[in-house]
């Protein structure tokens, strides 16, 4: 486990254990259930949640599902990104899905509408997905911060963090298979590397034993048309490793 892992392990356990005190959702701390689902750690101290498949409950009879999670998030005060958003923008798509897309945080439609990747940008991402073989509702989007950073700017590395391990409890609930990771900002805070994405893309990473790629984000491929063919060789990676769409 890497130190960035590990401390995002240590926050999402003192986030949590905030939840738990707030009464969000209850933490099981014995009697697991069939199926656990663990945060992304071997650390045996860590606690274990009950899947929505094994039909776990809260004490309050909550399941914890990406809906359940959600709702907790939707009241966050964790950073200050919390002061000028509209909408808490949780994340959409398949909970089951194959392939995961995680970009760097809402923009003003996103903000304004609650869901992740809606507006061009979006428009292009539905456009490179149904090019892969997929729809929309086939993959699970989310980003790495959940609250519109103020006049687009990136998110600071304090926001990052704070918010990391809500993207931790998606990533571990939807259990994809791949991950696409869209933007300089997004690689660095999840690879936790200082690299230019130029560098990161074109091979396979690995993010808590999830394969990981690294391409364009859809906002920087409407500003910068000519590197289209480099996101798209990107994604043909991707439908290699999947074993979908033509080659
Ligand atoms: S960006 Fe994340 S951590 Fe910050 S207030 Fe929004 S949901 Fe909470």
């Amino acid at each position: 486990m890497s130190m960035s892992d590990s401390a995002a392990r240590d926050q999402a356990i003192q986030h949590l254990r905030r939840l738990e005190a707030e009464g969000v959702w209850g933490v099981r701390r014995s009697e697991p259930a069939k199926q656990e689902v663990k945060l992304a750690t071997n650390d045996s101290d860590l606690q274990t949640f009950s899947s929505p498949t094994a039909g776990g409950q809260s004490p309050s009879g909550e399941s914890l599902t990406l809906e359940t999670l959600a709702a907790a998030a939707r009241d966050c005060q964790l950073c200050r990104l919390c002061e000028e958003r509209t909408n808490v923008v949780w994340g959409v798509g398949n909970p089951d899905a194959r392939l995961m897309f995680i970009g760097e945080g809402p923009g003003r439609d996103e903000d304004i509408q609650g869901e992740p990747f809606v507006g061009a940008a979006g428009r292009l991402l539905n456009k490179i997905i149904e090019a892969m073989g997929l729809r929309r509702e086939d993959v699970y989007i989310a980003n790495t911060v959940k609250c519109r950073p103020p006049h687009n700017r990136n998110p600071a590395e304090d926001e990052l963090a704070a918010c990391r391990p809500y993207l931790m409890q998606q990533v571990d609930l939807v259990s994809p298979e791949m991950i696409v990771v869209l933007g300089r900002v997004a690689m660095q805070a999840i690879l936790a590397t200082d690299a230019p994405l130029g560098r990161m893309r074109g091979r396979v990473h690995e993010w808590n034993g999830i394969p990981v790629i690294c391409t364009y984000h859809p906002a920087y491929l409407l500003r910068t048309p000519e590197d289209k063919g480099k996101t798209w060789a990107d994604m043909q990676a991707v439908m290699q490793q999947l074993g979908i769409g033509q080659q």
